[in-house]
């Protein structure tokens, strides 16, 4: 695994060069030889004991000059001025097949100069979480970091109790958060924040460099990215759950998962994170929290859009107020696909369409993901086949209300019924990392050492638009005593 790095050129005061700790008996979980097929050499044809070595850090390409990161953040809305990667590090740069390039970190890999009380490592349940997640998301068409391999430690790890360990591999377009622009910027270190920005736009923004104020229009690009991508979370009922400047990245991928959840049942304020107290980061809050972020960035990079302030401030405020229509745009997009709507209509006409039905789905807790694939089976002229969607609505009259409107409005569609049902299909997934699944796989492994559940769930998650023949356990929600109330961040 031959890893170039070019942070390393931003100088010392960006990172901490520092190896991985390594693990007593580091054994392979998974290995994601599909992502590894895009990158150059052979990783592929490595075998099981030796990617263990390599993706718990206990063994590293003589290329690898590790390091961990440095950034702050506004965590719950306070600000920390030093956070950094306490529990990963940055391996360095892989080169996939295309030429392009993909960043590389291990997390899990022990302590760094950032870990403040923390002990480096992850726990099990977490990796295991994570990867599937990330995987789905993947799957699901949001852009997302990736999942390389996920490895056990050997080593116990001490959280309520001591419970088995792991380190994951996670693979970003990169790494650069929110809160990497505002540890220098705290500082007033602008000199740092132009160098971070001027390495952000290369590797990630290159399109930009030609352009008169390349900064601002780098904001503009990432509030865009970002925008689109809450827009998709909302459309597939996922919480971020942690959605704090250090976990936003700059390259719009969904980034760090903690405490995150697919809704089941749906509510405009669902909050599954047993962290978040008050909703900060609940399900209907992400679109403004999302925007927030955005300002603290866009405050941290403002001496770079122009030397007189006012000015500056101007040429930001312009680009943050566009952010609502960026996302209002990708959300009503994305519902209208969800619902089949692709004809010409009036926006706001199909937007209270939509609207209404969330709203008849949160009376009565319908099954988010389950509404939605229903619905793509539904014919335009009769209703055979609403008996399916009754079951989600304790008063199926409300439904059938709303039925008929939609079917109205279907009429505006030119397409035949299999055509819609097909798109719509290729847009409502069957299958999420529903929580209680993702319970189930983490109790068998960590309590029994099983991890056939863990592989068994990631199968399902590979197609999530197609239905799969004998697995309607995992497209079922939870049953009343299966449901997971409160998800854990497990650091
Ligand atoms: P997170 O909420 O997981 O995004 O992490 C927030 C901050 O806490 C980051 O700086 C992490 O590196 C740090 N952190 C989380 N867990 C640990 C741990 N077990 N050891 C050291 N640092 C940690
Ligand atoms: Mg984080």
């Amino acid at each position: 695994m031959v890893l170039s790095n070019r942070y390393l050129n931003l100088g010392e005061r960006f990172y901490q060069r520092i190896a991985p700790a390594p693990v007593a008996k580091p054994a392979l979980i998974i290995f994601n030889h599909d992502l590894a097929a895009q990158f150059k050499g052979s990783l592929s044809t490595l075998d099981d004991a030796i990617l263990a070595e390599m993706f718990s850090g206990n063994q590293l390409h003589e290329s690898c000059q590790p390091l961990a990161m440095a950034y702050a953040g506004h965590q719950f809305g306070q600000f920390n001025p030093q956070l950094g990667d306490g529990r990963a590090i940055y391996l360095g740069e892989l080169t996939r097949q295309d030429g392009g390039v993909m960043d590389v970190q291990l997390k899990g890999s022990g302590r760094t100069r950032f870990s403040r009380n923390g002990d480096g490592r992850a726990a099990l349940g977490p990796v295991l979480r994570e990867y599937l997640v990330s995987e789905a998301m993947h799957k699901l068409h949001v852009p997302t970091t990736r999942a390389l391999a996920a490895v056990t430690s050997g080593e116990p790890v001490m959280r309520e109790q001591f419970i088995p360990g792991g380190v994951i591999t996670r693979v970003a377009s990169s790494f650069i958060r929110v809160g990497s622009f505002q540890y220098f910027a705290a500082q007033g270190d602008y000199h740092s924040v132009k160098r971070l920005a001027d390495y952000v736009i290369e590797r990630n923004y290159p399109e930009l460099t030609q352009l008169d104020n390349p900064y601002l229009s780098l904001l503009e690009s990432i509030v865009q990215r970002q925008a689109r991508l809450i827009a998709q979370w909302m459309q597939l009922g996922f919480i971020h759950g942690v959605m704090n400047t250090d976990n936003m990245s700059i390259a719009g991928e969904t980034i760090d998962y903690g405490p995150c959840a697919f809704m089941d049942g749906y509510r405009h304020n669902q909050v599954y994170s047993y962290i978040d107290q008050y909703g900060r980061y609940a399900y209907n809050q992400q679109p403004s929290i999302g925007l927030w972020n955005l300002t603290r960035l866009a405050e941290s990079l403002l001496p770079l859009f122009d030397d007189d302030t006012d000015k500056a401030v101007a040429l930001a405020k312009n680009v943050l107020d566009q952010y609502a229509s960026h996302y209002e745009q990708a959300w009503l997009a994305g519902m209208r696909a969800k619902c089949g709507l692709s004809a010409c209509a009036d926006d706001a006409e199909d937007k209270a369409l939509i609207e209404s039905l969330l709203d008849l789905m949160a009376d009565t807790r319908a099954d988010f993901t389950l509404t939605f694939y229903y619905l793509s089976q539904l014919n335009t002229q009769t209703d055979d086949k609403d008996q399916a969607l009754h079951t989600l609505f304790t008063r199926p009259a409300t439904i059938d209300t709303w039925l008929k409107h939609w079917r109205e409005r279907l009429r505006l569609e030119t397409h035949s019924d299999s055509e819609r049902q097909a798109r719509m299909q290729s847009v409502n997934p069957i299958y999420i990392p529903r929580n209680h699944q993702i319970e189930t796989v983490i109790r068998a492994a960590e309590d029994n050492n099983d991890f056939a559940p863990f592989h068994a769930l990631h199968v399902v998650l590979q197609n999530p638009f197609h239905y799969q023949a004998g697995k309607d356990n995992y497209l079922l929600p939870p049953k009343p005593e299966e449901e997971v109330q409160q998800t854990f961040c497990g650091t």
